[in-house]
Parts: structure tokens; sequence; C-alpha cells
């Protein structure tokens, strides 16, 4: 026998009602429990059940009954567009509110250029548009160009629109999608009134494109503005922006704005608190907020494994992700680069290896060059450089730049002259000119007394005028993020940051500080090269705290590029001659520097 749900057993009544003879009383009746019914629809099979009573109840031919249809069936969690739609073509006169429906349905189900043909079509057929017609319109073209999306404009700019606030904030939305920040800044600055969606929209613009500086002023205008009414999304956009300059007392305040703002955090803001505490090198109160979230999901696991290998915990990330597996959660990809990443750091060889096998032959998962670079730097690192040359050897895919400079690291650091020379020739095949890796193979040759071969490399080097990329490090002093770019003289302060400097030097030069000169690249004299040193970016972030914070405190410093050897050496004795904790994100990890050692066991 059928089981019969509760809706089914309320049609089922209205059938077994049913008489051909039905006054216009019983047929309003039966339309209000149709429209309720309607309302309370979980599945497009029951929708159906539904909407064959309209029929039968003859309830179709009256337009804005059909429009009520076509709203619950596009736009509900469990909407169908195709049956939507198949309602929407037997309207005979659809109005606005039909259009605007089946446009929003659209949208919703990601068929941007259909939504834009709708919107044709109803112009056509001499239909106004609303101000409820807009904001789906300019969202579909945010998905699409901002060519459509100019054209959108200017028809609300022509019929009248352009001051509703919402179709303001939909234009912002849709400009910073589509990369074009100083049209969303247009709008912005245009409107009378503005509500925390506008700033959301606009602070939302900045950080998608990476102008984590911009968004954090933004942020700071809306307060003073004493808009504090600021949704998630805004705020998250404020706390990745922290997260992405390092500027951890910035992000301490957005904490507190949500503290004092939002009264239960959902699992994403908690999510984007951790990233931004980890990555600001506080991975204690990142774990504190993990361990004490009621419900965690997979991306939480995930930025905590990788917060976890960014600070070389490798075991605490193996541990969280057994957690993980216990709560019945799977893994993905990016939670195998974050473990891989966490065994390298660490040099967990054996727990390396297996969760790779563990990756492919218990949850499925294809390796990608990511997993496959992890790995090999996870085996170069510990100096079994012909496992990892046999594991490159065995790749699916044609190995890529950063799985050869792996390699090429390793090779330097176990002197391997053999398979550096392999590795240098792929990386000058595949065309990636970076100096970095002259310099690299030049250094290794010098290890091995190849003079000849050496100075080919620094030739090189010079012929193809390679420059490397501009490395800067910000530091966070008073809730302001200074940034600093090698042989910078462009800040405020430089005068006393150069002096600091000097003082800095003359005191290691007690603790028998000798600068690295073969970090510098130029073909100049030694001299000249350790001048090149001294002023390199990091030293100056940390000469600039060292004036500007207390005794006592960390400093913390986030750097674009890798940290070269002659910074990792004079940063453990800074940390030691001025008794102070010094954070230092590069690249690829966190360093913790205190009296005279770094995190890194110095393989970085
Ligand atoms: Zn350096
Ligand atoms: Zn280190």
């Amino acid at each position: 026998m059928m089981i019969r749900t509760p809706i089914q057993q309320q049609t089922h009544l209205i059938i077994a009602q049913e008489d051909p003879l039905q006054s216009p009383d019983l047929v309003r009746l039966k339309e209000k429990e149709c429209l309720s019914l309607l309302q309370s629809c979980k599945s497009s099979e029951q929708f159906k059940q539904v909407h064959a009573q309209f029929l039968k109840l003859g309830l179709n031919g009256d337009p804005r009954r059909s429009g009520s249809l076509v709203a619950a069936c596009a736009l509900s969690d469990w909407g169908n567009m195709d049956y939507a739609c198949s309602i929407f073509r037997q309207i005979e006169e659809p109005g606005i509110f039909e259009f605007n429906t089946i446009i929003r349905g659209h949208v919703k189900d990601m068929d941007f250029q259909t939504a834009l043909l709708l919107y044709g079509k109803m112009l056509e057929r001499g239909i106004e548009p609303d101000n409820f017609t807009y904001p789906s319109l300019l969202k579909a073209c945010a998905h699409l160009s901002a060519v459509e999306g100019l054209q959108i404009h200017g028809h609300v700019f022509k019929l009248g629109f352009e001051s509703d606030m919402f179709v303001q904030n939909s234009l912002i939305n849709m400009y910073g999608k589509c990369g074009e920040v100083k049209h969303s800044f247009r709008v912005f600055e245009k409107m009378d009134g503005r509500s925390g969606a506008s700033w959301g929209a606009l602070i939302a613009s900045h950080s998608s494109l990476g102008l984590w500086s911009e968004c954090l002023r933004l942020f700071g205008d809306m307060s003073s503005e004493g808009c504090w009414r600021a949704n998630e999304r805004t705020l998250v956009s404020a706390l990745s922006s922290c997260t992405h300059l390092g500027a951890l007392d910035l992000g301490r305040c957005t904490h507190g704005y949500l503290l004092r703002n939002i009264s239960v955090f959902n699992v994403i803001v908690e999510t984007s608190l951790i990233d931004m505490y980890v990555k600001c090198g506080s991975l204690e109160k990142g774990l504190s907020i993990f361990h004490k979230m009621p419900n965690k999901n997979q991306l939480s696991y995930s930025v905590m494994i990788s917060g976890l290998a960014i600070h070389g915990r490798g075991k605490e990330a193996l541990s969280v992700f057994s957690d993980m597996l216990e709560e019945g959660l799977k893994p993905d990809a990016v939670i195998y680069v974050g473990l891989l990443t966490a065994c390298s750091h660490a040099g967990l060889v054996s727990e390396g290896r297996r969760c790779f096998d563990r990756m492919r032959l218990e949850h499925h998962i294809e390796p990608t060059i990511q997993h496959y670079g992890c790995t090999i730097d996870l085996l170069g690192r510990a100096g079994l450089l012909d496992e990892a040359y046999d594991l490159i050897k065995s790749m699916p895919m044609e190995p890529n730049d950063v799985v050869w400079r792996c390699l090429l690291s390793a090779c330097r650091v176990y002197q391997n002259l053999e398979l550096a020379k392999i590795a240098g020739g792929k990386l000058f095949q595949l065309d990636q000119h970076n100096a970095g890796d002259y310099v690299l193979l030049s250094n290794i040759y010098a290890q091995a007394h190849q003079w000849e071969d050496m100075a080919r490399m620094r030739k090189d080097l010079a012929q193809r005028a390679l420059t490397q990329t501009p490395g800067f490090s910000a530091v966070e002093v008073k809730r302001k993020v200074h940034k600093f770019v090698s042989q910078d003289k462009s800040h405020p302060d430089s005068d006393a940051v150069y002096e600091m400097i000097h003082q800095m030097e003359w005191q290691l030069r007690f603790k028998g500080y000798i600068p690295d000169t073969s970090q510098v690249l130029l073909d100049v004299n030694e001299e000249e090269k350790k001048q090149q040193l001294s002023f390199h970016s990091q030293k100056l972030a940390i000469a600039f705290a060292l004036i500007h914070t207390s005794h006592g405190s960390t400093i913390r410093v986030v750097k674009n590029l890798r940290m070269c050897s002659d910074c990792h050496t004079y940063t453990k004795l800074i940390s030691k001659i001025f008794e102070r904790s010094i954070i230092v994100r590069d690249r690829n990890r966190f360093h913790h520097f205190q009296d005279g050692t770094c995190s890194c066991s110095d393989y970085w």
C-alpha cells in the first residue's frame, strides 16, 4: 500500500470533495487551500500535484495565480526551471511580476544569457521594467561581462532608476565582480544615502581584486560614518584583508566589532577568523577558536590543517585530520595539499608517504601537480634525492617549474651536482626566467668548485638582465601597516630606520655575523654587495618595528618572497640581541624567531 505524505493526503481530500457544480464560495475556499498548499511544497513532485489541482479547478486562467505558480516553481530551493518555463509560456499576457520572476529564476539557475534574452523580450512587448527588474539582471551581468553591465546601466539611467538604492547596490556589486572598481566607486559616490549593503558591496569589490589596504580603509570610513550594522559578507571581506596584509591588530579589532554586532557567529565567519589569526601569526588564538567551534565543516578543517602546516606543526595537523575523519567529513584535494605541506615542513617523511598513498587508495583523489610538488619537496628536504627524482619521472603530467625548483633547492643542501644539472636544465627549458634559479645553480657550482660553470651562470644571468620580483615586507605598528621595499627610502621615517640599521649591524658584528653576499645577484664589488644586503626589505621593516614598538612585544612581518638566508641568520641574531620574538611570514611559511633560533630549524 502507498504511504501518503501529509501534502498528498490534503490534495487527496480536495479531489474527494470535488463537485462539478461548485459554488463560487467553494471555489474561493479551494483556491485558498491550493495557495496554502503551494506555499508548503517541499519538492517539485509535490508542486506538480498542486499544479494539477490548479488546473482542475480552472484557476490557471488568471495571470496573477499563474504568476505565483511560476514564482514558487522558479525560486524555491527545490525549484524546477524547465517546469517553471512551461507554465510561464502558457501565460497569455505575462506582466512585469511574471517577467521579473522568470528572469530571477534563470539567474538563480546560473543561466545568465537567457535572463538577458527574456529582458529583451519583455521590452519588445512594451512592458516597463521596475526597480525589481534590475538587481537580478545586474547579477547576470556580473557573471557575463562589464559590456552587458554598461548597457543595462544605460537603461537604468534612461528609465530613472539610478537613485534607487537597491539598484545602486546591485550596480556596485556588478562592476566589482567585473573588475571595474572605478565604476563601482563612481556609483557609490553619487549615492544620497548609503546602507550597510552599499558599503559591503564596495568593500567586496575591492577585496575581490586583492586591494586589501583599500578594503580596510573603506572599512574604517564605514565605521566613522557610524555604519556599524555591517553584514557578515563585509566583515568576512575585512577579515580576509587583514589576513592578506598580515595585520593582526586590525584583525583583532574586526573580531571585536563582530563580537559587538553579531550575536551568533556562523561557520563561515568563524572559519574566516581562524584563517585570519593563523595567517597573521597567532596560531594559538586560531586553535582556540577552532576547538570551541560547535559546528565545523570541511573548510574549517582545511583552514586549520594548512594553518598548522605553515607554522611547521606537522603532528598536530595530522591529528586534526584524524578528528575530521572521525566526524565523518570527507577530505578533498586541498586538504591533502595542506597535509603534505605539513609533513614536508615538519620533516615527517613516512607520514607524508602514507598520506600520498592514502589520498589515492582510500579517498580516491587523483594527485594533482601540487600534491606531487609537496611530496617531492618532502623527499628532497629529507635528502632522499633519488626517490624524489624517481617520483618526478613517474608523474603522469609534465613536471612544472615548482617541482624542478624543489629538487634544485634540495640539491644545493645535499650538494648533489649531477641532479642539480638535470633540474637546472629542465628549469631553463621551461623558459621560466627566474633569477633565483640562476643564483641557486651558480651557488651549487661554487660549492663543487666548478668556477667556470659558476661564472657562466652569472654571465647568463647578467645577459638576460633578469631581475627578481621586487621584495617587500610589511609590518604593523599601532594598527597601521607599513610597507618597505628593498633599498627603500620613501618612508617618512626613513632616516631613523637607516640609523637603526647601523646600530643593529654594529651589535651584530660582536656576535660574529658575516653577511652572506652569495645572495646578491648584481655584478658589483663586495662592499656594494654588503650594502645591498643591509637594506633588504625585511631588515628595514624590523628596524622600523624596533623603533616604534615597546620592548618585549612581538614583531610580525609579512613578506611577498621567500626569505633569503642572510636575512634568516640576521633575524635569528636580532631576536637574541634585542630579546624580541619576531614572526615572519614569507611566501612559503612562518618563521618564529626567538632567542637566536628559528622554528623552521633552518630548513625552509
Ligand atoms: Zn634578505
Ligand atoms: Zn626560519
